[in-house]
């Protein structure tokens, strides 16, 4: 077998020409400043291969439902294994995609109640929610019913002619009012509220209601109710989108009447083990479940307790024992979906694999961080390559090697700086090496804050009723081990307080989208190339005249394969400039229009003479992303790159004092990046707004002003407030043993 990933002239991105042998069966960490290429070499290059010689294996049927690679720019890589990507993007996944299910702990708990419940039910199946044989009738195994929200159909201070039945189709001159309107058993000009409890109810539910009324209405008579559920929840039809808004705003979910959330059949809800039924094992701590299913002692089901206490301990281990197996998957965060995902792979007999990590540290407390690397090391351990693109220094020291790219972002990057162990990296002289030995000091000078705002009463997920003043016009950090409630408590900020949100959501909408077009530089930077050429503006639009007539100015031309993959293939025409050579021909300061999309923005700041796109550029360059292209599509940017895209939208748009809430991000940067990020964070800070961020970087934690930390601990065992105050009074607690650790 090969001992090594070898890699000769990768060219993916930025990367220039790389040489470079990655030992396999190791765990190997990839750093280098954000920007560098280390998304491009693991990712874009050896993920890719691995990703695209798999499929070419599948029939070309098959091969079109597997994830697309794009093939990388390499001359050669030996040595590669299948490969499993494990990112930070959401589960998602639908209603009945639980914690349970994606782990599989869910069919194993099926199987023990299988076996050994009281009474006896027999097949696992009648366990299971998503198996006919197993769910509630009721809710389908859902465990909540639509039903409709009555309150809000009408509208009581008004009468029918003035259109008191609020549901579309229902209000005067609507097709089904002379249904109600006209028979005569209600008067249409008396507000609602002045009619009898009687006719009210008649009007909504029709039935022996409407058969008291002493003028009789129509044999046929349906009420509001009965006629709004009939169209439109109780129909197999398609629905339109304006029918899926009527029914969002007329109706609610419900806890399921009959299985009370347990989704089950009444065998399966009702059955025991241990005492337990299946449902409240659902909503237990799995720290509490893993005790309890320990407790079983029939030999019978020795393996099947054994895989399942496997799974549990799993969750535990990386710092998950707080969820709950009932918990749907579309709820986690970005950092719970990931580390779930990583549990899958544990349980996985395959080996030799080539497992790809994104920043598994994202979304944890330092005191989360050893969970995780126990388990990056468990996964090697059992005979597996593992790479993982990581800033945080706590795994670089146990990795048993580091990958530096740089020495600097974009066409300044691209290069191996460094390939050794970390106490080799200490002393090597890169951006790496520098950062480790640079520490943030402890914020001993806080700014003084402006006021207070304040969050009352707030319950959600598990906090405990709290009230908490958030100092305005200063940097507060938001800290606690996962699952301690930081993102509730920012989320009750957001609904009570109106706070925006500047999240790590991507921002470009579709390909088209780029700085020049986010930035709305297209029109002046045509203004320029018109005034240097004489010609008229419109002639440098790429889909103008002044386009290439082959491929209409996309500088590529797409070609249907019908069952393969399509085909995208350069323009040969213009070679992918999108203008005709007349066009080419003009230029500003030696660059044509084409040569534009290929400047950064840092370069183009320099190189456009104009006042406007200077302005419109500046912000993106002082968030620290000078090194993008003008032309780069937005959809490529990483989540932290798009969060600071946004910062730099607000820094150039908010007039007023404005409350804002981060949630980490520091994700995706490099320890060096983050002292541009704090840079960033004081310029709205200093501009008068007021800036909360959730963060376990040490380094955030100690530049703020004001530091809430929640806890102690995840989950029931946390959501109180530890500490509130300066960082520099912050002591006795998890988050003070790292920021005063180093
Ligand atoms: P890192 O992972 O080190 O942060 P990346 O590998 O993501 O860096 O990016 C390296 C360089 O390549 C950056 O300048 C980035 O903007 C650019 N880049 C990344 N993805 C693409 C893409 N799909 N198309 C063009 N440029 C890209
Ligand atoms: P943190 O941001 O500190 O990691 P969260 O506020 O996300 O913590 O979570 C606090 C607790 O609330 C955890 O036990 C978490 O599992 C639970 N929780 C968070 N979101 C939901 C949700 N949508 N549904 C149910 N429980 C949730
Ligand atoms: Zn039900
Ligand atoms: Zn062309």
């Amino acid at each position: 077998m090969r001992r090594t990933i070898r890699i000769r002239g990768a060219r993916t991105n930025n990367l220039k020409s790389l040489d470079v042998d990655i030992p396999r069966g190791r765990l190997v960490v990839f750093a280098g400043v954000s920007g560098s290429g280390k998304s491009s070499l693991v990712f874009d290059t050896i993920a890719a291969e691995a990703g695209h010689q798999l499929n070419e294996t599948f029939p070309p049927f098959t091969r079109n439902r597997l994830p697309k690679w794009t093939r990388p720019d390499v001359d050669d890589i030996k040595g590669l294994s299948p490969v499993i990507v494990i990112d930070q993007r959401r589960l998602g996944g639908n209603a009945r995609s639980t914690v349970g299910t994606i782990t599989d702990a869910w069919t194993y708990l099926r199987l023990l109640f299988s076996r050994i419940s009281t009474p006896h039910v027999g097949e696992s199946n009648h366990f299971s929610f998503n198996d006919p044989a197993g769910m509630c009738p009721t809710c389908s195994g859902l465990g909540e019913v639509v039903v409709s929200a009555v309150d809000r159909f009408l509208d009581l201070d008004r009468s029918l002619a003035e259109g008191a039945i609020l549901l579309p189709g229902f209000g005067n001159g609507g097709y089904w009012y002379s249904l109600y309107a006209d028979i005569g058993s209600f008067d249409p000009d008396t507000p609602l509220r002045d009619w009898t409890e009687e006719e009210r109810q008649a009007l909504l539910y029709g039935g022996e209601h409407a058969a008291r009324l002493g003028t009789r209405p129509p044999k046929d008579y349906e009420g509001i109710v009965q006629r709004f559920e009939r169209i439109y929840l109780h129909t197999s039809d398609n629905l339109s989108e304006r029918k899926q808004e009527t029914i969002a705003r007329f109706t609610r979910s419900e806890t399921c009447p009959e299985c009370h959330g347990d989704r089950l059949n009444e065998a399966g809800r009702t059955a025991t083990v241990l005492g337990h039924t299946i449902g409240e094992l659902a909503r237990m701590e799995i720290t509490e479940l893993a005790e309890l299913v320990g407790r079983v002692t029939e030999p019978a089901v020795a393996p099947v307790k054994q895989a399942l206490l496997d799974r549990l301990g799993a969750m535990i281990t990386i710092g998950l024992g707080y969820l709950h197996l009932g918990r749907g998957t579309a709820t986690l965060s970005g950092g719970e979906s990931q580390r779930i995902k990583t549990v899958k792979h544990l349980g996985s007999s395959l080996i030799e694999m080539l497992y790809v990590f994104d920043e598994p540290t994202v979304g944890l407390h330092p005191h989360d961080v050893a969970s995780m690397i126990t388990l990056l090391r468990r996964l090697r351990d059992q005979g597996n390559t593992v790479l993982v693109v990581e800033h945080d220094p706590a795994v670089m020291a146990v990795a048993d090697q580091i990958v530096e790219i740089g020495p600097d972002a974009g066409a300044g990057g691209g290069e191996l700086v460094f390939q050794g162990a970390f106490d080799g990296l200490k002393q090597a002289g890169t951006a790496t090496a520098a950062a480790l030995a640079a520490q943030t000091p402890i914020n001993t000078d806080p700014r003084t804050p402006k006021g207070t705002i304040t969050v009352t009463g707030a319950t959600s997920n598990n906090l405990k009723n709290l009230t908490v003043g958030f100092p305005a016009g200063v940097l507060t950090v938001l800290t606690g081990v996962a699952g301690s409630g930081k993102s509730s408590l920012a989320a009750e900020l957001v609904a009570q307080r109106g706070a925006i949100v500047i999240d790590q959501r991507p921002v470009g909408a579709n390909r088209r989208s780029t700085p020049i077009t986010y930035t709305g530089i297209a029109i002046p930077i045509r203004r320029l190339f018109a005034r240097r050429s004489g010609l008229p503006a419109a002639f440098f639009s790429a889909n103008s005249e002044g386009a290439c007539p082959d491929c209409k100015g996309l500088g590529v031309i797409y070609t249907d394969l019908a069952f393969m993959d399509g085909q995208e293939t350069v323009c040969e025409t213009c070679q992918g400039r999108r203008f005709t050579p007349e066009v080419l021909e003009h230029t500003v300061n030696g660059l044509s229009i084409a040569d534009v999309d290929e400047l950064t923005i840092a370069d183009a700041i320099d190189a456009l003479p104009d006042r406007a796109i200077k302005q419109a550029l500046h912000h993106l360059d002082q968030v620290g992303l000078g090194y993008l292209r003008l032309g780069q599509p937005l959809t490529t940017l990483s989540g932290g790159e798009s969060q600071r895209v946004k910062i730099a939208k607000e820094l150039r748009d908010a007039a007023e004092p404005t409350l804002y809430v981060l949630d980490e991000p520091t994700t995706g940067l490099h320890l060096r990046d983050i002292a541009t990020l704090l840079g960033i964070l004081d310029q709205l800070v200093d501009r008068g707004h007021t800036v909360v961020v959730i963060e376990h970087n040490v380094d955030v934690i100690r530049h703020a002003d004001w530091v809430i930390d929640l806890g102690p601990g995840p989950g029931r065992h946390g959501g109180q407030v530890l500490y509130q105050g300066p960082v520099a009074g912050l002591c006795g607690t998890a988050t003070a043993d790292a920021v005063h650790a180093r």
